[in-house]
């Protein structure tokens, strides 16, 4: 199952990824039309903000809230997030990560990390590199606070 999210869910798409959801995000030159259509002709289910643009298309999750948090809750109320699948995919781009052990990974990573850590998650179509620190515990701790508080 893969998503298209609307220019307006940028945050919530970011997060979504990080779960390791498949969300495409809308450029600007996109108009509905095209959106639409081009979420018909992928298949893709439509997170988007505009009732309206969801009474057009039959695979909508319209999202009315417009903080994060709360966006987050009412997609996992429909599609739940599995933990095996956090990590799995880059934010930033959608594409799936890879878990390289540091040994063998020859890019650049800051001063420390390299001891420090055993493996890092490479994104190969936009080359972001990613590691097991701080940053992944809080998100791990964030996404856990807002599954356990959504009723299913
Ligand atoms: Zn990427």
């Amino acid at each position: 199952m893969k998503f298209f999210a609307d220019s307006m869910l940028g945050k919530l798409t970011r997060w979504l990824r990080l779960m390791g959801f498949s969300v495409e995000y809308a450029t600007p030159d996109k108009n509905d039309t095209e959106i639409l259509s081009y979420c018909r002709q992928n298949s893709l289910i439509l997170l988007t903000r505009d009732r309206e643009l969801s009474q057009r298309y039959k695979d909508s999750l319209y999202i009315k809230s417009d903080d994060y948090r709360d966006q987050i809750k009412v997609f996992i109320g429909n599609h739940e997030p599995s933990e095996e699948l956090f990590f799995s995919r880059c934010p930033l781009c959608n594409s799936e990560l890879e878990i390289i052990p540091m040994e063998i990974f020859k890019g650049d990573v800051p001063d420390g990390i390299r001891e420090k850590y055993t493996r890092v998650f490479h994104c190969s179509n936009c080359g972001k590199v990613y590691w097991e620190g701080s940053h992944f515990d809080s998100i791990r701790k964030a996404l856990k606070e807002i599954i356990s508080e959504t009723v299913p």
